[in-house]
C-alpha cells in the first residue's frame, strides 16, 4: 500500500488538534488529521467551553509559577501567557463572537467554578483574567467553540481521517519522527510526515490501569471515550520524558447504571453538606473549587488503609431537593444521552439518590453509621442557628439547616474532567526526550502532556489547547528536515 503523506500529521481532532491544523495550514503546510473516533471534538466539545486570555504578563507568570509549584519550566509558562494574549483575537479572526462566560451567573450553584483565579489570595492572581467563551447557540459549553474550530477546518478543506486511531510513531534512523501507523478499517496504514507529527490526542481519563499506576486509585470520567492514554504510550515508545502524570482536574460525579461515564454533581443552592465514609464533614462545601476533588480524595486513613473520602456523600433535605437538579447533564459525556430532572424525583425512583424519612434511615441507605450522621447533621444545624461554622468556616450566608424531611443522599466519586500528564514539552511545543532534548519532528499540545500541574485554574486547559495548538502548528509548519 502506498503510504499517505502530508507535511504535518495531527493526531487527535479536538481543540488543540484543530487549532494546530488550522495554524499549520494557514502557513502553507499540507495537513492531515487522524482521529480515533467516528467524530471529532473530544473533551473540547463536551466541555464548558471557558477560555482565558491571561492579563498582565508579569502578574500572570507569577501566579502560574506559584500554581505549578516548580513542576513546569519557566519558559513554558511564559510561552503560555504570551500566546494566550492572542486567544481572543485569534478566535475572532476565525469568525467567532467572544463574550464573558456567564458560568457564575445567578443562581449560583455549588461547588463553584471560579470566574477569576482559583487561588485569589496568592501572588499574581489579578493576572489570571476573566473566563471567556465563544458565543453560539449552546449555553456555556464547548459545543460553540467546537463548531467554530471544526467549521474553520472544513473551510480550509483539511482532510480528517475518522475511525483511524494512531497506533505507533515511526522514526527515521537519525531519530526524527517522520510518520506513524494508524488503523484504517481492519488494516494498519503508514502515514508519512514530511515535516512533523503533532500529538494532541488527550489524556488517560478512560484508562483504569494508568489511573492506578499514576494516581493510586480509580476515577470516573466525565469526558470523552477516546482518552485511553494512547498518546502517552506512543510518546514513551519514541523516548519522551513524561511529566505531571499525577495531576488531574477532577470533580465529584455520580456513578449511575447504564452509563460508561460519570455525571457531574452540582447543587442548586447551599442546603447541603458533604460527609466522608465516617459520616464526618471535611470541607467548606460552598467555597470548594469544582476542579479540586483530586486533592481532597488523596487522604489515606492509616488505621484502615482506606480512603475515607472515596466515595464521599452529599446529604440534603426536601427543600433542596425541590430547588433544582443536583446534577449537570448539559456537559460531559452524558450530555444528550440523559437529562436530569428538575425535581430529582425520577433519579430517586431509579435509586441514584437514596432517601430516608429521618437521618438514621438515610444513613442506613447510604451504608453510613446512623449515629455518626445524626451527630454531624445536628452539629451543622447548630452552626446554622449560630451563624458560625467553627469547623470549616463556611460563610454565614450559606449556612442553611437540613431540617425538612425526607432526607436525601448519594455517593460522590472522584471524576475526571481531564488528566494533565503526558510527554513533556518545551516552549516551542517540541516533545522532549528523557535527557531534555527535543525529539526532532515531534510536537505536543493540549491536555496530553499539559503544562498544568497539581493546582489547576478553571479554563486553563482550553486556554492551553489553543495557545500550544498554535505554537505547535507554527513550529511544525516551519520545520525543514
Ligand atoms: C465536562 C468537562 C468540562 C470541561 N470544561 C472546561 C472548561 O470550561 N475550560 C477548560 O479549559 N477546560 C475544560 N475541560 C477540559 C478540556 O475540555 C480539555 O482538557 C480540552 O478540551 C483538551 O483538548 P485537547 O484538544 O487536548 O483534547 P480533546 O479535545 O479531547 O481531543 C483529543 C482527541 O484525540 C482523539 N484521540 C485519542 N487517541 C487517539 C489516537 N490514538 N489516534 C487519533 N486520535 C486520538 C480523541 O478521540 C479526541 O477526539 C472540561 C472537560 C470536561 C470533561
Amino acid at each position: 500500500m502506498v503510504p499517505e503523506t502530508a507535511d504535518v500529521i495531527v493526531v487527535g481532532y479536538g481543540g488543540a488538534g484543530a487549532t494546530a491544523a488550522i495554524t499549520a495550514a494557514d502557513l502553507g503546510a499540507e495537513v492531515l488529521i487522524v482521529e480515533k473516533e467516528a467524530q471529532g471534538g473530544g473533551n473540547t466539545k463536551l466541555s464548558a467551553g471557558s477560555v482565558r486570555t491571561f492579563g498582565a504578563f508579569d502578574r500572570a507568570v507569577e501566579h502560574i509559577t506559584f500554581l505549578c509549584g516548580g513542576a513546569t519550566d519557566p519558559e513554558v509558562i511564559e510561552a503560555l501567557v504570551r500566546e494566550s494574549h492572542d486567544n481572543e483575537p485569534w478566535l475572532r479572526s476565525l469568525g467567532g463572537e467572544v463574550v464573558m462566560d456567564p458560568l457564575r451567573a445567578a443562581p449560583v450553584s455549588y461547588p463553584v467554578y471560579p470566574t477569576g483565579a482559583a487561588s485569589p489570595e496568592q501572588p499574581g492572581a489579578d493576572g489570571v483574567g476573566p473566563r471567556l467563551r465563544v458565543k453560539g447557540e449552546a449555553t456555556a459549553n464547548g459545543r460553540d467553540l467546537w463548531a467554530l474550530l471544526s467549521g474553520n477546518v472544513r473551510q480550509r478543506r483539511i482532510p480528517v481521517r475518522f475511525d483511524s486511531p494512531a497506533l505507533r510513531l515511526l522514526r527515521h534512523p537519525d531519530g526524527a519522527v517522520n510518520g506513524l501507523i494508524a488503523r484504517r478499517g481492519k488494516d494498519e496504514t503508514v502515514v508519512r510526515a514530511r515535516k512533523a507529527v503533532i500529538l494532541t490526542c488527550g489524556g488517560y481519563e478512560r484508562d483504569h490501569d494508568m489511573q492506578l499506576q499514576f494516581m493510586g486509585q480509580r476515577y470516573g470520567s466525565l469526558g470523552a471515550s477516546g482518552h485511553t492514554g494512547d498518546g502517552i504510550r506512543m510518546a514513551a515508545d519514541a523516548g519522551a520524558s513524561l511529566w505531571h502524570m499525577n495531576a488531574v482536574a477532577a470533580g465529584f460525579g455520580y456513578r449511575v447504571d447504564g452509563f460508561d461515564c460519570a455525571v457531574i454533581h452540582a447543587m442548586p443552592g447551599p442546603g447541603f453538606i458533604y460527609v466522608d465514609r465516617n459520616a464526618s464533614r471535611f470541607v467548606d462545601e460552598t467555597a470548594m473549587d469544582a476542579h479540586a476533588v483530586g486533592s481532597l480524595v488523596t487522604e489515606l486513613e492509616l488505621e484502615t488503609m482506606r480512603r475515607p473520602r472515596v466515595p464521599s456523600f452529599v446529604v440534603f433535605d426536601e427543600e433542596t431537593r425541590l430547588a433544582g437538579p443536583v446534577a449537570n447533564t448539559e456537559r460531559g459525556a452524558v450530555a444528550g444521552r440523559y437529562r436530569w430532572s428538575e425535581d430529582n424525583a425520577p433519579e430517586i425512583d431509579k435509586g441514584w439518590i437514596r432517601t430516608g424519612s429521618g437521618t438514621a434511615e438515610l444513613a442506613a441507605a447510604l451504608g453510613l453509621d446512623p449515629a455518626a450522621l445524626e451527630r454531624t447533621i445536628e452539629r451543622y444545624n447548630d452552626a446554622c442557628a449560630g451563624g458560625h461554622d467553627a469547623d470549616f468556616g463556611r460563610s454565614a450566608a450559606t449556612l442553611r439547616p437540613l431540617e425538612r424531611p425526607p432526607f436525601y443522599g448519594a455517593a460522590l466519586w472522584p471524576s475526571l474532567f481531564n488528566t494533565q500528564g503526558g510527554p513533556r514539552r518545551n516552549a516551542r511545543a517540541q516533545v522532549l526526550d528523557a535527557w531534555g532534548c527535543p525529539i526532532p519532528g515531534l510536537y505536543g499540545a493540549g491536555e496530553l502532556g499539559s503544562m498544568w500541574s497539581q493546582n489547576y485554574p478553571g479554563a486553563g486547559n482550553l486556554t492551553e489547547a489553543l495557545a500550544f495548538g498554535r505554537i505547535a502548528g507554527r513550529n511544525a509548519a516551519a520545520r525543514n528536515p
